[in-house]
C-alpha cells in the first residue's frame, strides 16, 4: 500500500504531482473519535472525517441497521414508479427532525454536491411554475462552499473551485463574506459587516433587477472557507431582503446539519426559517453517502399544486437508496438519543476557550472563529500586525507536529479547521488542545 500510494490513486482537491511528493496518510481502522494509521499511530479525529462523522466510528445502531438492510433489501430505484420501506422511513424521520425549520417534503440525493444542485434546479422550477421564467440568477457570498458540480462550482466563493472550470453557469453573483478578519470594508465589527453586506445585498438587486433573480444560497457558518461565523443578525437580514423581493433562500446545511452548530440545523441556530436546505454528510454521520433537499411547505405547494406541470425530471440512481435510507433513519434516531446537539455546544465552548487562550501564548495565531457547537478556524499569520498569511510549508509543519502529537486538525489555505465528532469528550478536548499547543510550537 505505501508502495503504490498515490499512484493508481487521484485524490480530490489537489495537484497529483504534489500529493504524490507528500505521500498521503493512509488510515486503515478507527474507533470513537480516534482514527489509526498505517505505522499504528492512533490520534484523535479533529476534522471527523470531513466534517462528517458526527456520531464518531463506532455507532453499532448505525452499522447494525445497514448490515440488516444489506440483506434484506440491498438496492432497488426509487424513481417514481417505485420505491422501498427504508426510503419512506427516512424521509418521516428526516421531516419531523426539521419540521421546526418548516420543512415537509424531502428528496433523497448522495451527497452534498448532490443536494446543492437539486435546491438550485428546483428553485428555477419553483419559479417558472409560478410564472415568473426570468427568475433565474442565483446569491452566494464569497468563500462559500457549495460542492463540485457546475450549479455549485458556479456559486462558490473561491476562485480555486472555480477558475479552471468556466465558463460555469451565467447569472451568479457573489457577495461579501461576513469575515471581520480581513473584508472589503475593513470592518471589526461583525453586526455593522452584516449591515454593509446587506446594503450590497440590495444594490445588486436592484442592478440585476429583482425579478430576474431566482434564489440566494448561504451557510449558516461558512465551512471551507474558513469557519467564517457571521453576527446573529446576518441569516435574519438575508431572509428579509430575500423575501422583500421574492427570492427563495437556500440554506446549505451540509456542514451545519444535525446538529454541528448546537442546534439540529444552522438556520434554527440564527432563528430563520429557510425556503430549501440541502443536507448530507451528518445525515448518516459518514456510514454511507447519502445527501437531501429539504423542501418548505412554501415550495412544496407550488409543485403539488401544479398537477403534472410540477414534474420533478431530476434525480441520481442512487436517490433513496435503501441502505443510505437505513442508515439515515438509525443515524437519526441515535442523533437523537444521544443528543448530540447539547454535547456538541458544551465540547465546542471548551474548545473554542481553550482555542483563545491558545492565541494569548501563540503570536501566529492571527484570528480564532467559532463558538457556536463544534467548528473551529484558526488563521495562522506570520506577522500579527500586518496580518501577512502563514506560507504553505509552516502550515504543514504545524499540521504534521499536531498529528504526532496527538490530532488530526485539517488544513485550510491558511487555517486550522477542525469539525470533531459530536459525540467526543471533554478529556479528548484537551487531547486536540495540547496537540495545538505542540503544533504552533513548531513555528
Ligand atoms: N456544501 C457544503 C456547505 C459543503 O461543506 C460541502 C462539502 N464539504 C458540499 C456542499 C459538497 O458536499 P459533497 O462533498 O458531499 O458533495
Amino acid at each position: 500500500l505505501k508502495e503504490n500510494n498515490a499512484r493508481q490513486l487521484w485524490h480530490p482537491m489537489g495537484a497529483p504531482a504534489d500529493i504524490r511528493a507528500n505521500a498521503p496518510t493512509i488510515i486503515t481502522s478507527a474507533e470513537g473519535v480516534k482514527i489509526t494509521d498505517i505505522d499504528g499511530h492512533s490520534v484523535v479525529d479533529a476534522v471527523g472525517g470531513l466534517w462528517c462523522v458526527n456520531l464518531g466510528y463506532s455507532n453499532n445502531v448505525v452499522k447494525d441497521a445497514i448490515a440488516k438492510q444489506l440483506y434484506d433489501l440491498p438496492y432497488y430505484s426509487a424513481f417514481a414508479g417505485s420505491t422501498n420501506p427504508p426510503a419512506i422511513e427516512a424521509a418521516y424521520a428526516v421531516q419531523e427532525m426539521f419540521a421546526e425549520d418548516g420543512v415537509e417534503r424531502v428528496f433523497f440525493t448522495s451527497g452534498g454536491s448532490d443536494s446543492v444542485e437539486t435546491t438550485l434546479r428546483l428553485a428555477r422550477q419553483y419559479h417558472r411554475l409560478r410564472g415568473e421564467p426570468t427568475r433565474t440568477k442565483f446569491l452566494s457570498l464569497k468563500k462559500g462552499y457549495h460542492g463540485t458540480h457546475f450549479g455549485g462550482a458556479s456559486v462558490n466563493g473561491n476562485a480555486r473551485f472555480r477558475t479552471a472550470y468556466e465558463p460555469l453557469l451565467a447569472g451568479c453573483f457573489h457577495l461579501p463574506s461576513p469575515y471581520t478578519y480581513r473584508n472589503p470594508y475593513n470592518e471589526t465589527d461583525p453586526a455593522k459587516l452584516a449591515q454593509n453586506i446587506a446594503a450590497a445585498m440590495e444594490d445588486e438587486i436592484a442592478f440585476q433587477d429583482p425579478k430576474t433573480i431566482a434564489a440566494f444560497i448561504m451557510e449558516p457558518i461558512q465551512g471551507a472557507g474558513g469557519v467564517i461565523v457571521p453576527d446573529a443578525s446576518f441569516m435574519k437580514l438575508m431572509r428579509d431582503i430575500c423575501d422583500r423581493h421574492g427570492i427563495l433562500l437556500i440554506s446549505d446545511e451540509v456542514i451545519t446539519g444535525f446538529g454541528r452548530t448546537g442546534d439540529w440545523s444552522g438556520a434554527r441556530h440564527w432563528g430563520v426559517k429557510p425556503d430549501m436546505m440541502s443536507m448530507a454528510k451528518g445525515i448518516t454521520s459518514g456510514y454511507f453517502p447519502v445527501g437531501a433537499a429539504l423542501i418548505s411547505g412554501k415550495v412544496a405547494e407550488v409543485f403539488e399544486g401544479a398537477g403534472s406541470e410540477g414534474g420533478i425530471y431530476h434525480g441520481y440512481t442512487y436517490s433513496a437508496h435503501p441502505v443510505g435510507a437505513a442508515a439515515v433513519t438509525a443515524t437519526i434516531s441515535e442523533t437523537l438519543r444521544l443528543d448530540t446537539k447539547t454535547n456538541a455546544a458544551a465540547r465546542g465552548k471548551q474548545l473554542h476557550e481553550g482555542i483563545l487562550k491558545l492565541a494569548e501564548k501563540h503570536d501566529i495565531i492571527g484570528d480564532v472563529r467559532g463558538g457556536h457547537g463544534l467548528m473551529h478556524g484558526i488563521e495562522i499569520v506570520s506577522d500579527k500586525a500586518a496580518k501577512t498569511p502563514m506560507d504553505a510549508a509552516s502550515m504543514k509543519r504545524i499540521h504534521t507536529a499536531a498529528y504526532q502529537a496527538g490530532a488530526m486538525v485539517r488544513l485550510g489555505m491558511h487555517n486550522i479547521l477542525m469539525s470533531p465528532p459530536l459525540t467526543i469528550t471533554e478529556a479528548e478536548v484537551q487531547v486536540i488542545l495540547d496537540a495545538l499547543d505542540a503544533g504552533f510550537s513548531a513555528v
